[in-house]
């Protein structure tokens, strides 16, 4: 493993919004390697503890990731130490191709040029990059004439080009075919295995072929935690997706 140190230790978790409270004492730990599900039905507090880790809602509590703490941290801070997102609505720049997208993400933005010569090199990270999401085929190919699951994909290899060592991803199979949620479903596995990744996830049925951890949220708490399997026998889980 790549990064054995990075861990994400979450404690007690708050976010208040005037006066509500979206998510309620939340703890949570997920360490290198353990490709972890956030999941609960709509409102539970996913995309808010998301928000929080990164700096995007007002956070009270802890939040470490290779030692460094994160609540108070503004979001481009909490993006250099390591942690990268990706949002519901994938943002590409569909103008740009593939590569450029890619190269953007990995800084070449500062040498604005390179986007203007036509470049006979690819950096080593963008090639590794490619190949992990699968979209080397198409690295010319406008981003914006991408398929949707190729869209997701491909901020995927963005956030790895970032180097981002704590991948946030907000319902990355969203809208996805049946096929593309089975590639994604291998993506999110190679990733997982060298970072450290949360996933949020309403749909159950996609966790069943996943060997990774899930905690299941609900009313801004932790509601279950473990192996998929126990989180579906779990009584409460149970009675919380029925209810819903
Ligand atoms: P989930 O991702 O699990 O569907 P969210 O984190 O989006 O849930 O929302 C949790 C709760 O917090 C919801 O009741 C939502 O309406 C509320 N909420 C989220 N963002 C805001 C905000 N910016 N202002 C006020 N309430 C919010």
């Amino acid at each position: 493993p790549r990064f054995r140190h990075d861990y994400l230790q979450v404690r007690d978790l708050r976010v208040v919004f005037d006066g509500f409270v979206a998510v309620d004492g939340v703890d949570l730990t997920v360490t290198q390697g353990d490709l972890r599900f956030l999941i609960g039905p709509n409102g539970a507090g996913k995309t808010t503890i998301v928000d929080a880790i990164t700096g995007l809602a007002p956070a009270q509590g802890s939040v470490q990731f290779g030692g460094v703490e994160l609540v108070g941290k503004a979001s481009h801070r909490v993006a250099r130490a390591g942690v990268g997102r990706t949002f519901q609505t994938a943002s590409v720049f569909d103008g740009l191709t593939v590569l450029q997208n890619l190269d953007i993400a990995a800084g070449a933005a500062r040498r604005a040029r390179t986007l203007v010569r036509p470049r006979r090199e690819v950096p080593p990270q963008v090639e590794q990059a490619l190949d992990t999401i699968g979209l080397g085929h198409l690295r010319e190919r406008p981003a914006g004439e991408l398929a949707h699951g190729q869209k997701q994909w491909l901020e995927i290899g963005m956030l790895l080009v970032q180097d981002a060592r704590l991948l946030l991803l907000d319902e990355p199979v969203a809208g996805m075919s049946h096929d593309e949620r089975n590639e994604t479903g291998r993506l999110l596995q190679r990733i997982g295995a060298e970072r450290t990744v949360v996933v949020v996830e309403h749909d159950m049925d996609f966790l069943r072929s996943f060997a990774a951890s899930v905690t299941v949220l609900h009313q801004g708490r932790v509601l279950s935690e473990g192996t998929v399997a126990e989180v579906q026998k779990d009584p409460q889980v149970i009675e919380v997706y029925l209810g819903s």
